[in-house]
């Protein structure tokens, strides 16, 4: 019986897990990435060290899918955060789990990732060619081949795992939403998720440079005085305004932004209550009671914060210690326990982990990743309308769903 030849496009995570699974289940595979080598974004994921997926089970993991989640039960249930960790196992790369249930390779390394993904596509049988793909030509309601710079491609089905659109020099530029829409999908627009936020307070371009440790991060929607989000770990003052792993994450719960209508607050001693903080904050003024207050704070916190807590407590540097009052004490713990930051809005996609939006999930079968439209066409990873926050749930989408993919578009025979 001849092979059914699939055709993937992308050599991201989730093309090389669907080529890897297709070719495994027989058919002849052929995996068009346009790098010149797959697994770019993946390299720098982690921050190089790659957070595979997160150990949990797959209620958590649906828990922590803000659009779409249902879309993922089938998918998830197929090929789990555990299977991601035994898969990664076989292939002999060893993981350890971290803070939140995070894994890694023990290596630290995405590389070893990268390279075993390689592998797995490359000892089923699958080939790698390094070619961008330009349209995809259907016949009869069919897709029939793939276009690229070099030629056509026939094909019996075709599985687009091209990604999203942010990052886009790692090659995610969102080919594949065209793709989707030539043959009749529609996708939702594509905006930013875990992303930096723009402010227009000068205290952000006053700070940048500045990293907060140990920080209690809330978001808070100024329409419904809600808090939206809280978290506590590390932030970072940048030119344009917030960023660092707190603020990623709160991003993922600023739905509908737009300007002023969230605002960022931060603790920055969330260990200490305003009166042990009060008290802290007593006993460094009479440790340098003859001092300027502005040279007696830096126990307390970092100094390039210092001239800003006390101007917007209004409050003359040249004070000395013996003379702040009750009042001005005050106002410093208040500013320290709540220091309020204006958002204007997200940075480009172009500069967020991932992509919001994508092709809608109501057009392709959850249980197989097949489109409802296109019958041999299947999708997986980002470029359908489904992200995480962060953990390694987004490679987990990217895995689970390709999983799926694999394993029915090697089914079909046309
Ligand atoms: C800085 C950063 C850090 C991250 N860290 C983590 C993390 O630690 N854990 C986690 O879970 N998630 C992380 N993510 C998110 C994760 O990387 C993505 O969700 C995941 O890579 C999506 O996989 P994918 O295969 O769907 O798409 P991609 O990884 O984007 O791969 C798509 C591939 O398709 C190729 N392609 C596109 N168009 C064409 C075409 N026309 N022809 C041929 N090839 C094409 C691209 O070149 C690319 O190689 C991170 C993202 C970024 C940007």
């Amino acid at each position: 019986m001849k092979n059914k030849k699939v055709i993937v496009i992308g050599g991201g995570p989730a093309g090389m897990m669907a080529a890897g699974i297709a070719a495994r289940n027989g058919a002849d595979v052929t995996l068009f990435e346009k790098n010149d080598r797959v697994g770019r974004k993946l390299m720098i994921t982690g921050k190089g060290r790659c957070n595979i997926t997160n150990f949990c089970d797959n209620d958590e993991f649906i828990s922590n899918i803000p659009t779409n989640p249902r879309f993922m039960y089938s998918a998830i249930n197929a090929f789990s955060t555990y299977d991601t960790v035994a898969f990664f196992e076989d292939l002999g790369v060893a993981t350890k789990v971290e803070r939140g249930n995070r894994v890694f390779p023990v290596s630290d390394k995405a590389v070893d990732i990268c390279d075993a993904m390689k592998r797995f596509v490359l000892s089923n049988g699958a080939k790698i060619i390094n070619e961008n793909v330009k349209a995809v030509i259907t016949d009869n309601g069919h897709v029939s081949a793939v276009k690229t710079d070099n030629g056509t491609y026939p094909c019996g089905s075709l599985i687009i795992a091209t990604g999203g659109k942010s990052y886009p020099k790692t090659g995610s530029t969102g080919d594949g939403y065209t793709f989707a829409k030539s043959v009749g999908h529609t996708v939702s627009p594509p905006t930013a998720s875990l992303v930096p936020l723009e402010s227009d307070d000068s205290l952000c371009s006053e700070l940048m440079g500045l990293s907060l440790r140990n920080v209690a991060v809330s978001v808070f929607d100024e329409n419904s005085h809600k808090e939206k989000y809280t978290d506590f770990g590390e932030l970072l003052f940048t030119h344009f305004g917030l960023s660092g792993p707190t603020i990623l994450s709160a991003s993922a719960h600023m739905k509908d932004m737009e300007e002023n209508k969230y605002s960022v607050h931060i603790d920055l001693k969330p260990a200490l209550d305003f009166e042990t903080l009060d008290k802290r904050l007593l006993k460094d003024l009479s440790k340098f009671i003859n001092k300027d207050i502005s040279n007696s704070l830096f126990e307390l916190m970092p100094k390039s914060l210092i001239p800003v807590i006390l101007r917007l407590c209004d409050i003359n540097p040249h004070t000395k210690c013996n003379s702040v009052t009750v009042l001005q004490r005050h106002a410093i713990v208040n500013t320290l326990k709540d220091l309020s930051i204006r958002i204007k809005g997200f940075r480009p996609i172009d500069e967020a982990i991932v992509t919001c939006g994508g092709v809608k999930v109501q057009e392709i079968d959850p249980k197989t990743m097949r489109s409802k439209i296109v019958p041999n066409l299947y999708f997986a990873g980002e470029v359908i309308d489904v992200d995480a926050y962060t953990g390694g749930f987004n490679l987990q989408i990217a895995f689970s769903t390709a999983y799926l993919a694999g394993e029915n578009a090697a089914q079909i025979d046309y």
